[in-house]
């Protein structure tokens, strides 16, 4: 395989990232009770829209189809997102659940663009390495404004909390819980034999 074959997947794999973005940003902003945070969100849709279609220019420049790869990453981010818009969750407890969704969306795409942008430049790809440019800043900026909004919603989220006295109880409520709760005690269990090597 060659470097321009790695290109063309990180290219469709950041393509299908965007495209499931497209569909879920609609419905993490919908489920903001904050002014800020949603305007935010909806915000960066619009820009994520003006995203997919740099990536059909870039490939239109290499001459490729922009379709051929599904990004399993995104899928699991967005499906982490779900649920905090599916959370019992209100107010500002339920906003600062999806900033943590909405700032994972953004890491993702930011690893993503930049390999794809070191790609693009080591293969003398200029116009491409601006294309991808230009969406990481918009990828970058869109998480620094998570941050700021997060920081009145933490402060809220903070107090909300002191009147609710009562304790959450750790016990899954459905299947899908505990489900959740068995892979995690499967994943502490297989890294238990590398953590035992672990130097004191
Ligand atoms: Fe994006
Ligand atoms: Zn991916
Ligand atoms: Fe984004």
């Amino acid at each position: 395989m060659s470097l321009q074959d790695v290109f063309i997947e990180e290219m469709r794999d950041l393509y299908s990232a965007e495209n499931q973005l497209v569909k879920a940003l609609p419905k993490m902003a919908k489920a903001c009770s904050d002014a800020e945070l949603k305007a935010a969100i909806v915000k960066h849709l619009e820009e994520t829209k003006g995203q997919v279609e740099r990536l059909k220019q870039a490939f239109q420049i290499l001459g490729k189809k922009p379709t051929g790869q599904h990004c399993n990453g995104m899928e699991g981010v967005v499906a982490e997102g779900k649920e905090a818009i599916e959370s019992d969750e209100e107010g500002a407890v339920k906003d600062v659940q999806l900033i943590g969704a909405a700032l994972r969306v953004e890491h993702y795409e930011i690893a993503g663009y930049t390999a794809a942008i070191g790609i693009a430049k080591e293969l003398g790809q200029k116009e491409i390495a601006g294309l991808l440019t230009q969406t990481l800043n918009e990828e970058q900026t869109a998480g620094k404004t998570l941050l700021t909004s997060s920081k009145t919603l933490l402060k809220q989220a903070g107090s909300e909390d002191d009147a609710d006295e009562e304790e959450d109880s750790d016990e899954p409520e459905d299947a899908e819980e505990a489900e959740s709760k068995r892979k995690s005690e499967e994943d502490e269990a297989e890294a238990a034999p590398e953590l035992q090597k672990r130097k004191k």
